[in-house]
């Protein structure tokens, strides 16, 4: 995220916690911010698969975007059943492609038969409070987000940020150190990657692409009759020169003793 929309999104969570000091533990880190596209229940193979999804996602990226640029205009707020405060999309020409971004992720997943229909329609929102990662606040007392902590920003203008990275972020392992998710992997989309860290991400992606092809090559190798005929064959002569080395040691041993 940009500095613009970080800072905006700063001065309104400090003025909800101004409100109340209790919710400063239900802000969002503003090295998290995120637009989430979809969200799936992988396992391990399945995150493999979601990997080579995410690289086939990209052209039809591309085709959407035509070369243009994503600019995403942040303003206002709103709240999912007063337990989650995000900051809300401008409405504009940029909601249509975004919307295509999405359809096309889920279509890419499905596909690759790893997302098993995403129920919820996509809504973009970038999140700066969720109550559920505070429990205790419950028993407290504080049950919802009160509107009045946020009405000075319910038409506020937070900025523009431009679409430049798609990741595949698991939320439940440890978040790097910059605060942001742990990520599978990640796309860097538009011409120029914004970053060097961009540019080093998407090379070790491919590599890991081709080292992930070389390995399924071999497995499959390994498990063509006439590799495991030849593999057995290997083995039992192999035992046979080791038995023949055995008694080579014996004799020797016996030789020096
Ligand atoms: O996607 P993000 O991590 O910002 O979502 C924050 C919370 O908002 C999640 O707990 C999610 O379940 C919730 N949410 C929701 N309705 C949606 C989208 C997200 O309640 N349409």
């Amino acid at each position: 995220m940009i500095v613009e929309v970080t800072k905006g999104i700063k001065i309104l969570q400090n003025a909800v916690i101004q409100q109340d000091k209790r919710l400063a533990k239900a802000m969002t880190g503003d090295g998290s911010f995120h637009i989430t596209l979809l969200v799936m229940k992988l396992n391990d193979d399945e995150v493999n698969i979601g990997i080579d999804a995410l690289l086939e996602l990209k052209p039809f990226i591309e085709e959407i975007l035509q070369g243009k640029h994503l600019i995403l205009p942040f303003e206002g707020v709103d709240t999912f059943g007063n337990q989650v405060g995000f900051v809300k999309l401008a409405e504009g020409d940029h909601m249509n492609p975004l919307l295509e971004i999405a359809e096309a992720a889920k279509r890419t997943f499905q596909e690759k038969g790893i997302l098993a229909g995403e129920s919820r329609s996509f809504k973009p929102h970038l999140t700066f409070m969720k109550l559920s990662q505070v429990p205790w606040l419950r028993k407290a007392g504080v049950k919802k987000i009160d509107p009045k902590f946020y009405e000075k920003f319910i038409s506020h203008r937070f900025g523009e940020e431009m679409l430049h990275r798609i990741d595949l972020c698991s939320m439940l392992k440890k978040k790097q150190s910059n605060g942001y998710y742990h990520c599978e992997s990640s796309i860097v989309i538009g011409k120029r990657p914004i970053g060097i860290r961009d540019l080093i991400n998407e090379a070790l992606q491919r590599e890991r692409m081709v080292l992930k092809s070389k390995v399924k090559q071999i497995k499959e190798l390994l498990f063509q009759p006439e590799t495991q005929a030849k593999i057995r064959r290997e083995l039992f002569e192999g035992r046979s020169i080791n038995n023949n080395n055995q008694e080579n040691d014996v004799d020797f041993s016996a030789t020096l003793t």
